[in-house]
Parts: structure tokens; sequence; C-alpha cells
């Protein structure tokens, strides 16, 4: 009965005003909301995990749930594309759970194809190269109009992109589901729910989900919470601070986020230096790595992106925040 009430009480559906509002709200109040979330999930199912990865949400998330759950199970996917800052933050962290995914990065790229510029297009250029003649789906994904005749931008590859259907190379949107999802759902069939730190300011995908479930989406096909989901990146860093969480020493290098390390999704929208220019003054050995025996070089060239530096620090580099920015 309690945990049904939980469910109802947090199941709500988010209108986008509301969302404003609450990503403005005191971060105390935000700690209060996101605990009272927390409660409900963990009320509600036998058993709940923690996807944590190193990063500064997912650390921050961590502590929080355990804050009031001390006993909670993390979990960390190792995609092996992870920062090897982050790796020591999950390594010195007690109880926590480590899987590894079927297929390794190298032979995702090589069966399928790498995850270039969005997943959404990624996903489309896919789609476009297995169509066999002028389907509706390619129709679609080339111009924008479905078999009605309405017109929707979202569903078509930008002009812009276009070219990539004739690359030299595969790319497919597969990447993550072989080496994100298919491990979480191992987990999942153990029985553990997770809570995930995903916000949603961060993608459009998250903000409609968001809009959706709220921060309890207890009936997705893959239920998940995100009690962060409202929270801004000032109040994650503020929540680090304030509570003096250990964190990953990757974000006193400069770098304001982390995830995979090899991803070219976003790489185009990246200022100078991008992901890959600052990981060779960082990380050389996985920059050369990447670059030489995975073949990213080529393949960031053909994006329009740069993945070489020719000075020891580049213009724009000199402007990066070493330790945690205020
Ligand atoms: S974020 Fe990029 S590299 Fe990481 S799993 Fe997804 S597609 Fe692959």
């Amino acid at each position: 009965m309690l945990a049904n009430y939980f469910r109802d009480h947090t199941m709500n559906k988010v209108e986008q005003w509301q969302l404003a509002v609450r990503r403005k709200l005191p971060l105390e109040q935000k700690i209060a909301m996101s605990l009272n979330r927390i409660r409900a999930w963990d009320q509600f199912w036998d058993l709940v995990s923690v996807s944590f990865s190193g990063g500064l949400d997912s650390t921050a998330l961590l502590h929080l749930v355990r804050s009031i759950l001390p006993d909670t199970q993390a979990v960390f996917v190792d995609t092996g594309l992870e920062y090897p800052e982050n790796k020591q933050l999950v390594k010195s962290t007690e109880n926590v759970l480590i899987i590894k995914p079927k297929k390794k990065f190298r032979q995702v790229i090589e069966q399928y194809g790498y995850p270039v510029v969005s997943k959404r297009y990624s996903q489309y250029i896919r789609e476009v190269r297995n169509s066999k003649g002028y389907t509706a789906t390619k129709r679609l994904r080339l111009t924008g109009y479905n078999s009605k005749g309405e017109f929707s931008a979202k569903s078509m590859i930008p002009k812009k992109w276009q070219y990539l259907i004739q690359s030299p190379f595969k790319i497919n949107d597969r990447c993550c589901f072989w080496l994100k999802k298919q491990p979480l759902r191992k987990i999942e069939k153990m029985g553990y729910m997770p809570f995930v730190g995903t916000r949603a300011a961060e993608s459009n995908q998250r903000a409609q989900s968001y809009y959706r479930y709220g921060c309890n989406a207890f009936d997705m096909k893959h239920p998940r919470s995100t009690p962060l989901a409202f929270w801004t990146d000032q109040d994650i860093l503020d929540y680090i601070r304030i509570f003096n969480v250990p964190y990953s020493k990757l974000y006193d290098m400069g770098y304001k986020r982390s995830g995979c390390m090899f991803c070219m999704f976003g790489l185009p929208f990246e200022d100078s230096p991008n992901r890959f220019q600052r990981m060779k003054l960082t990380h050389p050995k996985h920059w050369k790595f990447c670059i030489e025996k995975l073949g990213l070089g080529p393949v960031i060239e053909y994006i329009g992106c740069q993945w070489n530096i020719v000075q020891p620090t580049l213009p724009g580099f000199e402007k990066m925040i070493f330790g945690l920015p205020e």
C-alpha cells in the first residue's frame, strides 16, 4: 500500500514550466525533493542500485543516495572508454559492482561502424545506407517528408551531414546499446532498479522523458529513477563542494565533462580545443591508441574536426579552468 502511495505520488507528468521553476529552486530544496524521489523508488522496488561512472553527476548521485540508503549497490560498466581518473575513483569507492559489456569498442566499430556527430544522425545514416531502393524511411531521412506529405525537420538528416551517407567507413548508432545498455539489462535481470544521474538539460530526449515520467519512471520499458533530473551543472558542483565529496581528478585537469573517451557524438559542436586535442595533452597514450590503432583520425577529419595540435598549447587551452570552477 505504502509503495503504491509513493508510486502515485511521484509518477507525475511534468510541464515545461514546472521544470523551469524546479531548476531555479535553491539547492537545499532540490536536495529535499530528490531525497523524496529516492525514498519513493526504494520503497517501491525490492532492490535498487546506482549507475556509477566516476563522472561528477553520478558521484553526487551516489553520495546523495547513500546519505539515506548507505548500503546501496553501485554499478560501474567497464566499457574500456572511461578516463583512467574516473576509473581510479570507482576503484577507491566501496561496494561497486563492475560489469563488462559483451563487446569491446573495437568490435563494435568494426562490426557496425563509428558513432559520429549525434546518435540520431548516426541512426538515420544507417537507415538510409541499409535501405533497398527509395523506401519511405529513406525519403523521410533525406527530405523530412513522410508518406502523408507531412514535413518534420527532426526526422531528416540535415543537408550539411548528408554527405556522410557516402562515407568510406561504416556509421552506426548501436555503440551505446552494446557498451552501455546491454550490460545494464544484465543488472536489471538481477532485480536491481537503477538510479541514474542523467539530467533533463543534457538533451532534448532526456527533457522529453522527464516531461513524460518525472524523476521516477516506474512505467518505462526499462524503469529507472533520475532524482537529479532538474539539477543544474552548478548544483552538482556546489553539492560536491559543500559536502566535500571525493571526485575524479579529471576535473582538476581542465575537463568539465567526462563520458566515453573515444566518442565522436557531439564533436562537431565542441569549441577548440576539442576532446581529442585535449586528450593529446592530458592522455597521450590513449590518444595515440584511438587515433592510430582504432583509426579515428581520418574519421574525425571526415566530419570536419581536428584531432591534432600543432602547438604545445592551443589558443583557448589556456582559458580552461583547472580545478572545479566556482
Ligand atoms: S557514448 Fe559514444 S562511445 Fe560511449 S557507448 Fe555511446 S556511442 Fe559508444
